[in-house]
């Protein structure tokens, strides 16, 4: 155990008297398991922060019995960074960065254009083989990674929504705020009070207002439970507050996954791949355990993959 208090958790809630739905993401110990053994710099690991935040909150907002990723790929000093979580609340994520980049430039300009460069964001839901993947991309427009999301929202005329991100990679505490109007007609209606379309969009307003005044130190206050952290921001109006779920790391790697992804290389490229002891070294991305394929293992590979 550490001293890591935060919560772990995704907390669902909505405004009384307003087609406002949220949720509330809070991050301590998943987040330090996350980050354990990679040693990013500062700012790699509170943008890991935020985008692990963002997915749980985005995620749990989803009617989904699988996986939900969220990943970028852009031409910044952090090229590559991916989130998955289950429906299970399982989550995981790493990324990828120029170690020069910040090296060179210890006070770099955190803004998405300057860390990130230019490039997408793509959200996927798998739920599993005999199931179509659904896909959602769009370029990275925001100098936060909240306002790329808010942005990919309103471009795709999905719900409007409002999202809060905070994260910091010393105290490992993330958070993400995340409020959504709910449709007033159509057949996903969720509709709480009979509001004039006029007051449907005060309601959501000054929901998003409320939702602007938190401060950082807040969202990362490990004093502030959720429920305080709710009551705080619509006390006034009322919040109704649902069953919480529980957050945790966990990594799906195993020696069998990734003997199935070695197996589809050729045998040529299998040999190419050997360490002078005559291993084949790899290692998972996301929790950097290493897996180790000696002689036998390589022949055993080796079958699988023969042709016929
Ligand atoms: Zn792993």
């Amino acid at each position: 155990m550490t001293g890591n208090q935060f919560p772990n958790e995704v907390q669902p809630f909505s405004i009384e008297g307003a087609n406002v739905r949220g949720r509330l993401v809070r991050l301590g110990q998943a987040f330090d398991d996350i980050l354990s053994s990679h040693n990013y710099p500062e700012p790699v690991g509170g943008l890991m922060g935020e985008l692990t935040a963002m997915t749980a909150a985005l995620a749990d907002s989803l009617k989904y019995d699988g996986l939900f990723i969220l990943q970028t790929q852009s031409d910044g000093p952090v090229s590559m960074m991916v989130v998955d979580v289950t429906s299970d609340g399982t989550i995981r994520g790493y990324a990828r960065y120029d170690k020069d980049s910040f090296y060179r430039d210890t006070k770099i300009n955190t803004a998405v254009p300057h860390i990130m460069g230019s490039g997408h964001i793509a959200f996927t839901v798998d739920q599993g083989l005999d199931t179509e993947r659904y896909q959602g991309i769009t370029t990275l427009e925001g100098a936060s990674l909240a306002e790329c999301a808010q942005s990919y929202f309103r471009r795709s005329e999905q719900l409007e929504t409002a999202l809060l991100l905070a994260a910091d990679s010393t105290t490992r505490h993330a958070t993400a705020l995340m409020i959504q109007k709910m449709p007033t007609t159509g057949k996903d209606t969720e509709q709480r009070r009979n509001l004039t379309p006029e007051e449907d969009d005060e309601s959501w307003h000054s929901a998003v207002i409320l939702m602007s005044s938190m401060m950082t130190a807040e969202l990362l206050d490990p004093g502030l439970s959720s429920l305080d952290l709710l009551y705080r921001l619509y006390h006034k109006t009322g919040v109704r507050i649902y069953t919480s779920k529980p957050l945790k790391f966990q990594c799906r790697c195993t020696e069998e996954k990734i003997s199935a992804t070695l197996a589809s290389f050729s045998p040529d490229d299998l040999a190419d791949m050997k360490t002078a002891k005559g291993l084949i070294v790899t290692t998972c991305e996301f929790c950097l355990t290493e897996y180790n394929f000696d002689d036998d293992a390589l022949a055993t590979l080796r079958a699988l993959n023969s042709p016929g």
